[in-house]
């Protein structure tokens, strides 16, 4: 299946990127080229920013940013209603783009609509919240709340999600009645340039929203430090997130941001075996492995470092649970992403494969065990294809255990006692996630207080719905995105008083009394 040709989308108008560059799109799953995106660059920037806020400032704004919610949920609506129209053929160009399993994509692509439903809802809820009065101590005053669009906003981000990650910035952005510019990663732009079709189709108000495709430093950078956007909305890696705050910085604009990650999953020696083992898993190789959240650090209980006499009281699952996670990962079915039951496509790129491979051959260079997995899976010759790993005898020094992989790398450590394992968890830079396992609810109580993360996942990992807030602590980012709060990120507050009295004010002695 080839991919569409697309050009930019600027203005409402399909536009060949002015120096005229394009991108290969390479299939992971067979190396081929099979298709390109266009390389846009700050010239394209420039027209996307200047489309967008025309379309702000159109008709004064009473068009979009103006508008009731009620009118732009419409359009989420239209948005939502067509992407689940579109959804098989959407999922095929995911899979193609980015080498996540079919099966995953289409359950993305229901994620886009419903996240384009949720916040065409918050959109509406929007105008009930309107000039919401605020109390006052002097009667002579009257005080009320306007919440209005920040502007023209500037969203870049990641290939691990390619439309869902793009969807969880423009849903609440346009249901906030701001005006964007979203550049997708070069990795992976297909859908993303799809939803310019879709918003055609739909009839979104010109340049409501524009989509810029390239490279981060030719089109990222540019709209990053773009002296007419209002603010910068995030996701993708630490190190690009540093350089996205520095450039705001001298603008005083506001961004926010989603980093990585290097979540820990802890598992006690209370659960139900097979059940934690497939959590704990699916926590670390759904989607290739690539996910922000990605419960990549196993602490898992092990009483072999107490006294024999101790031990013998215990319940020692340590040894049962590595033995099951290794037949359950041997399990898992990698193929081509299109392949029925494929639950393990390849990783996004060339250069993640050889990213990935050196982690683990460096983690075994440093003393740790490959306990499987960590290699090209022999059926398959071609494809940026990893067996999902797991990796034991790690101690905390190491680079696997202390930075992200974003592939399906799991590393583990053993504690013996509940201070030991919140030791471990907290033993990172990073905050994004965190996931306890255990069959007794005041400890899964008290690590969910002691993990210093923005989401906590009990007797799971991964599961997440907009209408919860997303985003980390720490070098994870700030801000959080979905719920009814995602919202606000869009917003800002305008607080307008009136002098609300027939008395003069009465500060200055009035001249004609003289
Ligand atoms: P990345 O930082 O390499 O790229 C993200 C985006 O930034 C891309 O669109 C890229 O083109 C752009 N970019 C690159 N350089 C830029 C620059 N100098 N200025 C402006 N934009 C620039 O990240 P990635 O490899 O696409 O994604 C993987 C990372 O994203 C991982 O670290 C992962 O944890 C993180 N992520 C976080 C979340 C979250 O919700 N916290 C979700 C998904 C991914």
């Amino acid at each position: 299946m080839a991919i569409p040709q697309r050009q930019l989308f600027i203005g409402g108008e399909w536009r060949a990127p002015a120096l005229g560059r394009r991108l290969p799109v390479v299939n992971p799953a067979t190396e081929a080229p099979i298709g390109e995106i266009p390389a846009g660059t700050a010239e394209d920037v420039d027209a996307a920013v200047a489309a967008a806020r025309a379309a702000l400032r159109r008709n004064r704004g009473r068009d979009w940013a103006r508008a009731p919610g009620a009118v732009r949920a419409k359009y989420l609506r239209a948005i939502a209603a067509k992407i689940i129209e579109r959804k098989s053929e959407l999922a095929r160009l995911e899979s193609l783009d980015c080498g996540k399993p079919l099966d995953e994509s289409a359950w993305d692509m229901d994620d886009v609509a419903g996240c384009f439903e949720y916040f065409a809802d918050l959109a509406e809820a929007l105008d009930k919240r309107q000039n919401a009065p605020v109390s006052l101590p002097l009667e002579n005053f009257k005080c009320y709340l306007r919440k209005e669009p920040i502007g023209v906003v500037g969203l870049i981000t990641p290939w691990n999600y390619p439309l869902l990650m793009a969807t969880w910035k423009v849903a609440p952005a346009l249901a906030a009645g701001c005006t964007a510019v979203l550049k997708p990663s070069e990795l992976a732009s297909v859908t993303c340039l799809e939803l310019a079709d879709v918003c055609k189709e739909v009839g979104l108000p010109s340049g409501v929203l524009n989509i810029v495709t390239g490279l981060g430093p030719e089109a990222g950078a540019p709209l990053s430090s773009h002296p007419d956007i209002n603010k910068v909305a995030f996701t993708g890696s630490y190190e690009t997130g540093r350089k996205i705050m520095a450039a705001a910085a001298p603008m005083v604009k506001p961004v926010s941001l989603e980093l990585g990650g290097k979540s820990p999953i802890v598992v006690f020696d209370d659960v139900d075996i097979e059940k934690a083992v497939e959590w704990t898993l699916f926590g670390c190789f759904w989607t290739n492995g690539q996910i922000c959240s990605a419960t990549s650090r196993l602490i898992l209980h092990n009483y072999r470092f107490l006294l024999l006499t101790v031990r013998a009281l215990q319940r020692n699952i340590a040894k049962e649970f590595l033995e099951r996670m290794v037949a359950w990962a041997r399990n898992i079915k990698v193929s081509d992403p299109l392949e029925e039951g494929c639950r393990l496509g390849p990783v996004v790129s060339e250069g993640q494969y050889e990213k990935i491979k050196k982690f683990v051959s460096t983690a075994k260079s440093q003393g740790a065990t490959i306990l499987t997995g960590g290699v090209r899976p022999k059926h398959l010759e071609k494809g940026f294809y990893i067996e999902p790993a797991i990796i034991t005898d790690v101690d905390t020094s190491m680079q696997i255990w202390r930075e992200e992989v974003f592939g399906p790398v799991l590393c583990v450590i053993e504690f013996s006692s509940e201070d030991e394992a919140i030791e471990l968890v907290n033993d990172t830079h990073y905050g994004l996630a965190g996931a306890v396992l255990s069959g007794d609810r005041e400890r899964c109580q008290r690590l969910t207080e002691e993990i210093d993360a923005g989401i906590i996942w009990v007797n799971c990992s991964q599961p997440c719905f907009c209408q919860a807030p997303w985003g980390g602590n720490k070098r994870s980012g700030f801000g959080r995105e979905l719920g009814e709060g995602g919202i606000d990120n869009y917003l800002s507050v305008k607080q307008v008083t009136e002098y609300a009295s027939d008395e003069p004010w009465g500060w200055y002695k009035s001249p004609s009394k003289l």
